[in-house]
């Protein structure tokens, strides 16, 4: 109700920090060798997570067993664990001018990611997700208001050019405006540098998409979307495998949840198996495995090595709460 979220919003000022976003200069890559740079597009929203003993009906007010505000965001939860897997990471995203805008600068400047370009919306608020989760059946209802982080601009995506040219790969979602997802992609593209695509959530324009993607990174949801194949088990993910790479891309890794993951490269198929965990939040394994997995790549990893690195990296991240609670990488060894 309106009196928590009050409180929440004090809370939030109170601890805001209005540090000022740095964006330095990145040196320029020599030919193909790597400079474990990576520039990631993406979305920041703030996720507030009501727990309840049951769902509310219309026109009713329930007490919440706990009421909690936390970062989000595809773009800003991958960044966060490419930071955490080693890489040195530059985000680019938009928020607001408005109170969650203080939260986003201080979730982004204690995540070690180390160069942030934060673009901001005169008119809309910073991205937010409502969400309800009932106890009893885990089960959740969520409305999420993209704000600001569909109102990137070209114009801002040509100013950060040199952040992407000097980057070795450019890794991006589905949850900013397509036109400036697009844009950033052909500058990549254009300069040699990488492109990895992490189609999430599903776009009806992915395929316009697909001739500046080298890497593309589809859940079996959104690769069932990406294809008309309904991927249910390895078979149909094959399947899927094979269509996506004859849409123009290179290199496809299909990530298949407690099943782990299948890679096509090069005419051939790869398999990694998950590893065996204790689940208590798979919210977010996407975003852990992706920003793990480029984080290998950039580091001079083959596309087998670092999805097996990034398998093993999201198993420890489905065993945490919260989406963008990213675990040490340190523990990655012992399960690899
Ligand atoms: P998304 O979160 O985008 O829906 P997935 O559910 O496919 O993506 O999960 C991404 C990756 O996280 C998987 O490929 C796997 O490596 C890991 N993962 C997800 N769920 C589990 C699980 N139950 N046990 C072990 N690893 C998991």
């Amino acid at each position: 109700d309106k009196y928590c979220l009050d409180n929440l919003l004090s809370q939030l000022t109170s601890n805001a920090s209005l540090s000022s976003p740095s964006a330095q200069t990145p040196s320029k890559r020599r030919g193909n060798e790597m400079n474990n740079k990576v520039f990631i597009l993406g979305s920041f929203n703030v996720d507030i997570v009501s727990t309840l003993e049951r769902f509310p009906q219309p026109g009713e007010t329930l007490h919440a067993l706990s009421n909690n505000i936390g970062a989000g965001g595809k773009g800003a939860n991958q960044a966060y664990a490419t930071a955490k897997a080693g890489a040195n990471v530059t985000f680019m995203t938009k928020i607001g001018k408005d109170q969650f805008s203080h939260f986003a600068k201080e979730h982004l400047a204690t995540t070690g990611i180390n160069n942030t370009i934060i673009a901001e919306s005169d008119n809309s608020p910073t991205g937010n997700a409502l969400i309800y989760v009932c106890q009893q059946t885990g089960e959740n209802m969520i409305a999420v208001h993209s704000g600001a982080n569909t109102e990137i601009t070209q114009q801002e995506i040509i100013q950060a050019e040199q952040h992407i040219v000097g980057a070795d790969l450019l890794l991006t979602q589905l949850e900013n405006n397509i036109d400036a997802v697009k844009r950033a992609m052909q500058i990549a593209h254009a300069h040699g540098v990488s492109v990895v695509l992490n189609p999430a959530p599903y776009h009806n324009e992915t395929p316009s998409l697909l001739e500046y993607v080298d890497m593309v990174t589809p859940n079996e949801t959104e690769a069932s979307l990406m294809t008309g194949i309904e991927v249910t088990d390895l078979d149909s993910a094959k399947q899927a495998a094979i269509k996506i790479s004859q849409m123009g891309v290179n290199k496809v890794v299909i990530t298949r949840g407690a099943q782990g993951v299948l890679l096509y490269e090069n005419g051939r198929f790869s398999e990694v198996a998950a590893v065996k965990c204790v689940v208590t939040d798979t919210t977010g394994a996407g975003d852990a495995f992706n920003g793990a997995l480029v984080a290998q790549i950039v580091k001079g990893d083959s596309l087998l090595d670092a999805a097996r690195f990034a398998n093993a990296y999201a198993s420890l991240a489905v065993e945490r709460e919260g989406a963008a609670n990213m675990p040490d990488v340190s523990l990655v060894a012992a399960r690899l």
